[in-house]
């Protein structure tokens, strides 16, 4: 029997009891009454004792009753039950992730809203400097690098900072942050010092070789023209190979040139002046006209007159590398593209050809250094594999990108877009 019916039964069975005496004994109304108040008084002691219990916390084992109220107070003692298990599974599993946080080799700091700090692992105290008190405290006034305020202020976070470690400036740290939950960010600090030493260890070694090598092929290119000045044509094979040996030394020279202009990009301060770019491109446009076939049409199209700040001689090397590029991988009656125009928020500078195009697989490797297609008729090509990774390189230092659109068998559209900032003057 349900413990709500066997509470009906007792409480309708002492009424009915009352009654019955009530209506022997003449008092049918007083005797109804008194049984109803002790009912109610007696719930009224179980509301109170019941108030008691869970106002401590309903702590411990229950207060020993009977019926529906035993009922009540193991329902309750239930849910207290696992509700306390579940938090200690949840408490295991927060301290499982701090203890894994903290173990990260790399700094992890939690952000709240107006860049106040939530927390900081171990590591970020040992390389950002942070203390377990500067919780609450706002990371802008403790790193006081302008280009790390100026990052998190700029709320874009797709490319990271970098950053000397405010403890050692010996130190370079990589700094990005990502968000999540409601305002809450997560910025993550790794120390990329041995990475940094070995790119800079890398652009010198590239830089003295290069260097070096630039002496010895003008002396080798110097003797081969003069014996080839000497040579008689008597035996082909010697004139064959004064040929082949000029040709492979003028591509090791372009090739020590691209090298040696990547490690200037890459390391030189910017230098930039108001360039007249639509008269730029009539030279490029023009020295290419007479550089390839002249059958070859270039068409310039100059829509805007715009000037844009930047360092002439590297937008001269971007613009040719892709206006010889456009020349070289098209036939040689069809018509290449250039034009110059103002586009929605930007400048762009198209460069289109109707040749062979490239393969979408072979499009995001094109700018990689020394990256060419693979190709029969290619192969007879000459190039380095080093123009595009320039023009990448140049465009960057422009605040620049570069698009490129190719279709194979159809022709190629490689755009550089210049932001609006850049523009110096409208024409
Ligand atoms: P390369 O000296 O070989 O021309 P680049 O870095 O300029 O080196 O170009 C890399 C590769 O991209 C080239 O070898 C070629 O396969 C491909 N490429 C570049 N421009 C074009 C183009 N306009 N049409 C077709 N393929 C191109």
């Amino acid at each position: 029997m349900s413990v709500w019916r066997k509470e009906l039964i007792t409480a309708s069975l002492l009424l009915l009891s009352a009654c019955i005496i009530g209506a022997i004994a003449g008092v049918l109304f007083p005797a109804l009454f008194l049984v109803t108040l002790f009912l109610w008084v007696c719930q009224l002691l179980q509301i109170r004792r019941f108030e008691r219990w869970i106002s401590a916390g309903g702590k411990g084992i229950y207060p020993k009753t009977t019926g529906i109220w035993e009922e009540i107070y193991y329902h309750i003692y239930r849910i207290k039950k696992s509700d306390k298990r579940r938090k200690k599974k949840l408490r295991k599993m927060i301290e499982q992730f701090r203890q894994s946080t903290e173990a990260l080799p790399d700094a992890a700091v939690v952000l709240r809203a107006n860049d106040e700090i939530e927390w900081a692992n171990k590591a970020a105290r040992l390389v950002l400097g942070l203390q377990q008190s500067d919780k609450g405290q706002r990371i802008v006034n403790l790193l006081r690098f302008p280009d790390f305020i100026r990052y998190l202020k700029s709320g874009n976070y797709s490319e990271p900072v970098i950053l000397p470690s405010p403890l050692n400036n010996r130190i370079t740290l990589e700094v990005r942050v990502i968000c999540y939950g409601s305002g809450l960010r997560l910025l993550l600090a790794q120390d990329v010092t041995q990475l940094k030493k070995m790119q800079i260890m890398r652009k010198d070694f590239v830089a003295n070789v290069s260097h070096e090598l630039r002496t010895p092929l003008t002396v080798l290119k110097g003797y081969l023209e003069t014996l080839q000045d000497m040579d008689d044509d008597t035996s082909p094979l010697l004139t064959n190979s004064f040929k082949e040996m000029r040709g492979q030394t003028e591509r090791m020279q372009h090739l020590v040139d691209d090298l040696l202009l990547l490690t200037r990009l890459e390391t030189q301060q910017k230098k930039t002046q108001c360039i007249d770019v639509p008269a730029l491109l009539g030279q490029i446009c023009k020295e290419g006209d007479t550089m390839e076939n002249a059958s070859r049409r270039i068409e310039l199209t100059l829509e805007t007159a715009a000037h844009l700040y930047g360092e002439e001689q590297d937008l001269r090397s971007a613009f040719t590398n892709l206006l010889g590029n456009a020349l070289k991988y098209s036939p040689d009656d069809s018509v290449v593209k250039v034009r110059w125009y103002q586009g929605k928020d930007e400048i762009v500078l198209d460069i289109e050809d109707f040749g062979e195009g490239i393969a979408a697989s072979d499009i995001p490797r094109v700018t990689e250094r020394f990256y060419r297609v693979e190709n029969k008729r290619r192969s007879k090509i000459p190039g380095t594999g080093l123009g595009l990774a320039i023009v990448k390189h140049v465009l960057m230092r422009h605040e620049a990108t570069l698009a490129i659109t190719s279709e194979l068998g159809k022709g190629s559209c490689f755009s550089c877009h210049f932001p609006l900032k850049r523009v110096c003057c409208s024409g």
